[in-house]
């Protein structure tokens, strides 16, 4: 790291920091943390700090359950809402075991992992740059989320109606004070629902960056009395929510997708990619659509993609390349969603693609219909499949997926696939109201 031990005692001091907080992501992507008061700082510089990694879900077996944060010196920020005893800053750390190995099952270091594999290629970056968006729905008296949305503003609405807007000011401004380029900020189609896109960075950064956005996010909605959720289809009928992912391998400060020479400036190196992420998008789709109601929002007809295609133009396929090129030539994947661990997603992605690096495959024709009003038979003639419908055949896709099983290694697959088994069971056996209504009075 660039930041030494001595640089953090001394922003310790410099902001009058009183509590430190060793944060980690759990594999369902949540942030846990340990908070220890600034007089045990030492102690956690000298990745001394333990904790009991059995509490955390998909973490680890009880046995081996004692684990050393390695805090990254990097991620060093103070936190800019007030609390009452004095300012807090956080730690993003990496797991390790007793013996000092990395912990496997922890999704950070296990981008890492993935990443050098990028780097044995001769790649030096993997750069993500995500569009997160989110609903903000007003909360009631006692604190708690409703249904209401506070607004009815449309996609660039400039309208008085876009009462979300002082909120979505005050969040962008709070991370333009924690470092964040924000690139643009909007408000998406649906009523109630915001974008904020902020500027692309390697992929371990862009992760800590996303997971660090959707804590202000939901901090600064608070304090305006909204709620704000990233799921992914909150309300039938409007739009859902997505974060595509706009992905490059960079090579030197060079950007390897882009080729001046080529048709359309693109280089072998980003079909191939590209033509690894189709083959593997599939098999990865439980990893960035992880949830059940994640599939509510993969339907036709609200520009989220539902087909394993890609093309320049539209919308409807998982993959699309934004016209921008040069050090800004890019893929944009639009299938993930928000409540997607981004660590994971990133390690799917990735690897998904250096394996169509490596066995130099074919993205085939790009699809510059609109996917949505082709019919099955001619989907079926032009070869293009339909991404998962639903948790249940992506968590089958998975099984089938290799190459996404090694991206993810032994304990996260195995962790992962069994709480996400649970949660598709409990899904399908419950009776859910649209079943109450539709067939309650009829039968
Ligand atoms: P669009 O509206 O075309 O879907 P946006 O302009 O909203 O895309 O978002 C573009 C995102 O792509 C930003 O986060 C930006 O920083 C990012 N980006 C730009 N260049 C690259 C690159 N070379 N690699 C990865 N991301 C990039
Ligand atoms: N909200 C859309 C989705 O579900 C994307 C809209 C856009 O293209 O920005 O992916
Ligand atoms: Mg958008
Ligand atoms: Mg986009």
């Amino acid at each position: 790291s660039k930041t030494t031990k001595d640089d953090i005692r001394k922003y310790a001091k410099e902001e009058n920091v009183n509590f430190i907080r060793l944060q980690i992501t759990d594999i369902l992507g949540m942030i846990k943390s340990v908070e220890i008061p600034v007089t045990q700082l030492d102690k956690a510089l000298d990745n001394k700090m333990m904790f009991d990694g059995s509490s955390i879900e998909g973490f680890t077996r009880i046995e081996e359950s004692d684990m050393y944060l390695i805090p990254d010196l990097d991620t060093w920020m103070v936190f800019p809402w007030p609390s009452g005893n004095g300012k807090v800053a956080r730690l993003i750390c990496d797991v390790s075991l007793s013996n000092g190995e990395p912990f496997l099952g922890d999704p950070r270091g296990n981008l890492k992992r993935i990443l050098k594999e990028m780097k044995e290629m001769g790649f030096t970056d993997f750069n993500l740059g995500p569009e997160p968006e989110f609903f903000l729905f007003k909360l009631d008296k006692h604190g708690e989320p409703t249904m209401h949305l506070n607004d009815q503003g449309d996609y660039f609405d400039f309208s008085p109606l876009d009462l979300g807007e002082d909120c979505r000011r005050d969040i962008v401004l709070q991370l333009e004070e924690l470092g964040f380029e924000v690139e643009a900020s909007h408000h998406e189609s649906a009523p109630g629902q915001h974008e904020i896109d902020f500027k692309y960075a390697d992929a371990l950064k862009a992760c800590d960056n996303i997971q660090t956005f959707k804590l202000v996010v939901k901090t600064i909605a608070r304090e305006h009395g909204l709620h704000a959720t990233f799921m992914p289809k909150p309300i039938f009928g409007v739009n859902g929510s997505g974060m595509h992912c706009n992905v490059s391998l960079f090579k030197d400060g060079k950007n390897a997708f882009y080729d001046e020479a080529t048709e359309h400036q693109l280089s072998t190196t980003a079909y191939q990619f590209m033509a690894g992420i189709l083959k593997h998008v599939t098999g990865f789709t439980s990893i960035t659509n992880p949830i059940v109601n994640s599939y509510k929002r993969l339907v036709p007809g609200f520009e989220a993609p539902c087909y394993v295609a890609w093309s320049a133009k539209n919308r409807s396929p998982a993959i699309r390349i934004p016209a921008s090129r040069g050090l800004s030539t890019r893929i944009e994947v639009r299938s993930v969603d928000s409540v997607a661990n981004p660590y994971l997603a990133l390690a799917v992605i990735l690897k998904a693609g250096l394996s169509g690096i490596q066995q130099k495959l074919d993205p085939g024709q790009p699809c510059d219909r609109n996917i949505y009003e082709m019919g099955p038979k001619e989907l079926e003639e032009a070869g293009i499949a339909t991404l998962p419908t639903d948790l249940d055949h992506a968590l089958i896709a998975l099984d089938k997926d290799k190459v996404v099983q090694e991206a993810l290694g032994d304990h996260i697959y195995e962790n992962f696939r069994a709480v996400k088994q649970k949660e598709w069971d409990s899904y399908r056996i419950t009776v859910h109201p649209w079943e109450i209504d539709q067939y309650r009075k009829i039968y």
